[in-house]
């Protein structure tokens, strides 16, 4: 008898087991019968759709605010920080750091990062949203979240909250069909570009505001330099 010594690739190999059913190239698997208990605090909840650790509620926030806990910051509790923004960007918008910044914003809204990204910032320029607007938008929300760092406690909320408040600006702004990979991108590459330069307006208004507050001090103690006669010439008697 010839014996043969042949190669019998692997997949050609017999099994006695039967193959498991097929769905588009994926080995299909049965979901669990058993649900699961969301993964969020403080929630008893079962899980969304086995596709999820949340709930749909917390599932909800995770996809929108970067966290299960996560929320929206409301517009009431932006109007003081809407008003430094515009502030800031008024008194130092002819900085070169500022105006890079814009330039910067403008090659963003051309860019298209990934298809889900891109679609968003198309939607924006569409809109005719200017560098101006994108600026004042995360500026605002900067401010907030450095003067109320527990709202926005972590760098995932940071990054949604940046986007969200870029997304707003649209024509349409209540789209539900804004992708988290789109929201996330956003903000990561909002942040990764301007938190420093966003971070040193906040730095500067601060210093301006804790020096004139000095001098008013100096000013209603009557300090020997008295300031008062520099700023006020007193009446002769
Ligand atoms: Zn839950």
């Amino acid at each position: 008898m010839k014996f043969t010594l042949a190669f019998v690739p692997m997949h050609s190999r017999q099994s006695t087991a039967p193959d498991p059913p097929q769905h588009h190239g994926y080995t299909y698997m049965r979901p669990s019968i058993t649900r699961r208990v969301c993964a969020a605090e403080h929630c008893s909840g079962q899980t969304h759709q086995h596709v999820s650790q949340f709930c749909a509620y917390h599932r909800g926030h995770y996809l929108r605010h970067g966290d299960a806990n996560g929320r929206a910051i409301t517009a009431h509790e932006l109007t003081t920080f809407r008003t430094l923004a515009t502030h800031l960007l008024s008194t130092y918008g002819a900085r070169a750091d500022v105006q890079a910044g814009l330039r910067w914003i403008a090659l963003l809204l051309s860019s298209r990062p990934n298809p889900q990204t891109g679609v968003e910032l198309a939607r924006l320029q569409a809109g005719r949203v200017t560098s101006e607007e994108v600026l004042h938008a995360v500026l605002t929300l900067q401010a907030f979240a450095d003067r109320f760092p527990g709202s926005l406690p972590d760098d995932a909320r940071l990054t949604f909250a940046l986007a969200r408040g870029v997304l707003k600006l649209r024509k349409k702004p209540n789209r539900k069909d804004t992708s988290r990979i789109a929201i996330r991108t956003l903000g990561l590459l909002l942040r990764e570009a301007l938190s420093v330069l966003l971070i040193r307006l906040i730095r500067l208004h601060d210093r301006k505001r804790d020096e004139d507050a000095a001098l008013l001090k100096a000013i209603r103690s009557g300090s020997p330099d008295d300031p008062v006669d520099i700023l006020i010439p007193r009446k002769k008697p």
